[in-house]
């Protein structure tokens, strides 16, 4: 056997030994998306496609081989890049609070969005230093929606990051809907003359569509407050899918294809779902009409009929121990108390006595996806007394004391009341059905998209005032010295 041969089967061996670490990191990606599904399994999916991730980064940097058959040079870049990014990934990750995981969320996707953009660039300047005249239409096509979609996710996370953290204020120019629409017009024809024009101007083009994307980014999401956050993040999150799948196009690289698809079209149908629990249509979505301001302060003045009727601790004991079926609500305010062990222990308290106890999650409780099923996951709440809106909604008629902590927004009647409201239309918990509903928040103030709630001031409310996990420490004591 020659020694050109010896090399030939070489790289050809390494290059097939890549293709199955791709395909072994595309079935776990699968899979773990799959497992993700379900709060039980969550952690299971999660590592599962992580480890995909690292076979699938180190297959890269070491066997993949270009035409010529070299490997990849930098790599003390490259591995400098690595070790800084797990770093600062794994500490921001450990330190994050529950409470702003969406925050983090939003900025992780926008270096996502970040990477995509750079590639889109830097292969579009190899093109450029070459001849861009005989660069097929496709090739630049692809190019372009990285680079479009890439822009749009990095500058719209960084400003739905600076949101979610308090440091970027809600900002609607006039006319919002008609800029928004024109900018991106202006993005696509600029694009369609790149692509197809074949003119001396493709590399001003090119930087013209670049810039007015990231401007489209910012003032795509500015204007979005209130209630619609989530659905923008998971939008955004879909966008940085599909413009890595771009980037899979264009290194003919199956599995940054595949992981680009699974996060475009998870994202996408996250999108959807979302939309529908928040009653927004997806054109609303796309164009920037979003309503609803997140001001802390409640809109409107409190000229409902009734009063506030205030509980204690003990009172609220009594109602509790002597009922047959207890709803608890999470929301929000449990997760910013840390109550999750309290409530667990409440729970099992009450379970102790015969009553039968469930937990009401709405989709959007909390201030991410699947908020409520993470935290109560972390206390060992059985998966299955997290029972889903849909589902729990028809037992509140035979409940008898319904318990919302730091829920506000989510058990809001104005949702279905009040077409003037921000909320209308999204669909609640329909708490008011029970018999008793004891609400534990620390004041009257608003919920996140700022507005009152009648609720408090319906006749079979009342308020447990205080912080979530000394209000429920205080109720179990409460039921225990009932004995
Ligand atoms: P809300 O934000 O409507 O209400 C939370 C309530 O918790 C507040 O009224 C607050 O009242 C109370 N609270 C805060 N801290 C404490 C504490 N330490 N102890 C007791 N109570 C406390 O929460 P919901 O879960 O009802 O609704 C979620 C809202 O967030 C929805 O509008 C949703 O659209 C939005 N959202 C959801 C996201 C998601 O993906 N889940 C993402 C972004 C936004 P007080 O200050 O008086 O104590």
């Amino acid at each position: 056997m020659s020694f050109e041969f010896r090399i030939l089967n070489f790289e050809f061996m390494e290059n097939n030994i890549l293709q199955i670490i791709y395909l072994i990191a595309s079935v776990t990606f699968i899979a773990g998306l799959k497992f993700l599904g379900n709060p039980a399994t969550a952690r299971k999916g999660n590592l599962m496609a992580a480890f995909g991730m690292v076979i699938a980064i180190f297959g890269t940097i070491f066997l993949y081989t270009t035409e010529t058959g070299a490997h990849l040079h930098n790599l003390g870049f490259i591995f400098a890049a690595l070790a800084v990014g797990t770093v600062v990934g794994w500490i921001v990750a450990k330190k994050v609070q529950m409470t702003a995981m969406p925050e983090m969320v939003s900025l992780f996707n926008g270096m996502g969005g970040a990477c995509a953009m750079l590639i889109s660039i830097i292969e579009f300047k190899h093109l450029a230093e070459v001849d861009l005249s005989t660069v097929a239409a496709g090739h630049l096509l692809t190019i372009v929606l990285g680079l479009i979609i890439g822009s749009v996710s990095f500058a719209g996370s960084i400003i739905a990051w600076g949101k979610l953290s308090g440091n970027v204020k809600d900002k609607s120019l006039g006319m919002q809907q008609l800029i928004n629409i024109g900018l991106l017009l202006v993005i696509l024809v600029l694009s369609g003359v790149m692509i197809l024009g074949n003119t001396a101007y493709t590399v001003e083009l090119f930087y013209a569509v670049f810039a007015l994307s990231l401007i489209y980014g910012v003032l795509f999401v500015l204007p979005i407050g209130g209630a619609d956050m989530p659905v923008v993040i998971s939008l955004l999150n879909s966008f940085t899918g599909v413009a890595a799948a771009c980037g899979g196009f264009l290194y003919d690289n199956k599995v940054m294809l595949v992981g680009g698809i699974l996060v475009g079209s998870a994202g996408t149908l996250l999108t959807i779902v979302m939309c529908k629990a928040m009653n927004r249509s997806l054109v609303n979505v796309l164009i920037g009409n979003f309503g609803g301001g997140a001001t802390g302060e409640a809109m409107g003045s409190a000229n409902f009929d009734g009063t506030i009727k205030e509980v204690t601790a003990s009172d609220a004991a009594i109602l509790m121990k002597y009922a047959k079926k207890v709803i608890i609500v999470p929301g929000y305010g449990l997760a910013v108390a840390q109550a999750q062990h309290i409530v667990h222990d409440l729970e099992l308290l009450l379970e102790a006595e015969g009553i039968d106890v469930k937990y009401a999650i709405h989709p959007v409780a909390g201030r991410m996806p699947g908020h409520m099923n993470v935290l109560l996951a972390e206390s060992n709440v059985s998966y299955d007394k997290l029972i889903e809106m849909e589902e729990v909604n028809p037992e509140f008629t035979t409940t008898d004391v319904v318990l919302v902590v730091g829920a506000n927004d989510v058990v809001n009647p104005a949702a279905k009341t009040d077409p003037n409201s921000p909320i209308y239309g999204m669909p609640i918990l329909d708490v008011e059905n029970a018999a008793n509903v004891i609400v534990n928040k620390r004041s009257m103030k608003a919920g996140y998209a700022g507005i009152e709630n009648e609720l408090f001031y319906k006749p079979k409310t009342s308020m447990l005032f205080g912080d979530a996990k000394k209000a429920l420490t205080q109720l179990v004591s409460e039921i225990k010295a009932l004995g």
